[in-house]
């Protein structure tokens, strides 16, 4: 074992045990003993004000990082446009950078895409890392993981941040595992750690019970995958330049081993909740279908979109389109009407974005009330006919 209480130093306090993530730490006949759950996580030693605990594990030592600079943001298009999650992480990437003093760079891999460069600049990218290559043109793994890997080796970002798409939850495990760092995964906040000058990745853990923030001490760069929607996309706004560093990829066919036979495009349904303005979300505690019925009449007079949480999602009544939350949709409407919505955690990672909160339960005490800027506390089935009736008449409910 390599944690131990020095007994005659111990009073029992428990500040030990409060602190500790694991129950690796218990007081009997008041004093701590270790248990066998411990993992030496050494957060019991930090905090005992009576210097009980000891132990033999020895500090891990901080490289020095002073040759990584930057902040890069991986950019992702489909040939014709760039993603929205790109542009949202081109203006949070500008954030990170004011709290840092370093510079804000763009990573353009395809083949013809310096039509996108213009928009890069426009949105804030200081510096364009910038491969052009015919077996580029489709994003295939292997292809893009070694530009990438190659870029990160010879010009060492500090922080490499890549969207959390289908595209870049294949990229960014496969990058990180090359360059030899770490990755947090569907980050759902990013700031800075002013006195290390670290970068603190916040995600859900847990099955999303607890929000848990990360750090990559010991190695560069510190590499995160946020999800599309949760950053809000800055204006396009001052920069008219940027530096542009052109990279020529040694690429051969034989060694990417995977080819693009056929692109199918999906069927999508229709929804499209992540682009609405109004949205109208409703939870268990709306009747049925019919009950959904009386909701898509209050988003259709709002001009909005109809959404719910996965409980409905699960009882079949709304396609997995249309739910909100940690592993549903993102939204950012100017409005949010949530209806017999509990607020849970994880309906509330997809919704906090929006800039108006309105919620309608008949529990006083239901979380969503806690994030709600307005707090209807009473049943559905009296307020949203009465907010219909009244918007019908042309008039304000
Ligand atoms: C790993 C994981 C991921 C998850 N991901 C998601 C996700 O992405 N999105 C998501 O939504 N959930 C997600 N969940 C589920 C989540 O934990 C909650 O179970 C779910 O959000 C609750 O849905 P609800 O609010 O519809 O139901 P409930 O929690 O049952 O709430 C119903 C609410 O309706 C109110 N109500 C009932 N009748 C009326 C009435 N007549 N008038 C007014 N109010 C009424 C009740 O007071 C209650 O507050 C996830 C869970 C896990 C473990």
């Amino acid at each position: 074992m390599s944690i131990w209480i020095i007994e005659k130093q111990c009073d029992g306090c428990k500040l030990c045990t409060q602190v500790c993530p694991y129950e690796g730490i218990e007081i009997t006949d008041g004093i701590a003993k270790v248990t066998e759950r411990c993992t030496s996580c050494g957060a019991c030693i930090d905090i005992c004000k009576n210097k009980a605990i000891d132990s033999d594990i020895t500090q891990r030592e901080i490289p020095d990082f002073s040759a990584y600079t930057g902040i890069w943001v991986f950019i992702e298009h489909n040939n014709i446009e760039l993603t929205g999650v790109s542009l949202e992480l081109l203006g949070k990437a500008q954030e990170l950078a004011k709290d840092l003093n370093e510079q804000v760079s763009a990573v353009l891999i395809g083949k013809d895409v310096t039509k996108f460069c213009n928009t890069l600049t426009k949105f804030g990218a200081q510096n364009i890392y910038f491969a052009e290559h015919d077996l580029l043109e489709q994003y295939r793994t292997i292809a893009y993981t070694n530009v990438i890997e190659s870029l990160v080796k010879k010009y060492k970002p500090s922080i490499l941040l890549i969207g959390a798409t289908t595209l870049g939850r294949d990229l960014a495990p496969r990058v990180s595992r090359h360059v030899k760092t770490g990755l947090t995964a569907d980050c759902t906040d990013l700031k800075i750690d002013s006195d290390e000058r670290i970068l603190l990745q916040t995600r859900p853990a847990f099955g999303g019970n607890v929000m848990a923030t990360i750090v990559n001490k010991y190695s560069r760069p510190q590499m995160a995958t946020i999800r599309p929607g949760v950053m809000e996309k800055i204006k396009q706004n001052f920069f008219t330049n940027s530096n542009i560093i052109k990279f020529k990829p040694e690429l051969h066919e034989k060694n990417i081993l995977t080819r693009v036979l056929e692109i199918i495009k999906e069927k999508k349904s229709g929804i499209d909740i992540t682009k609405a303005n109004v949205i109208v979300a409703g939870g268990r505690g709306i009747n049925g279908r019919q009950g959904f019925d009386m909701l898509k009449q209050l988003a259709d007079l709002l001009g909005g979109e109809l959404a719910c949480t996965r409980l409905v999602v699960e009882q079949g009544i709304l396609p997995q389109q249309a739910q909100v939350g940690q592993t549903g949709k993102t939204v950012r409407p100017e409005i949010y009407i949530a209806c017999g919505i509990s607020g849970a955690i994880q309906h509330r990672a997809g919704m906090m974005g929006s800039r108006y909160i309105i919620a309608i339960n008949n529990d006083p005490d239901a979380p969503i009330f806690k994030v709600a800027n307005w707090s209807i506390i009473g049943d559905v089935n009296e307020i949203v006919p009465e907010m219909i009736k009244q918007l019908s008449k042309g008039g304000t409910p």
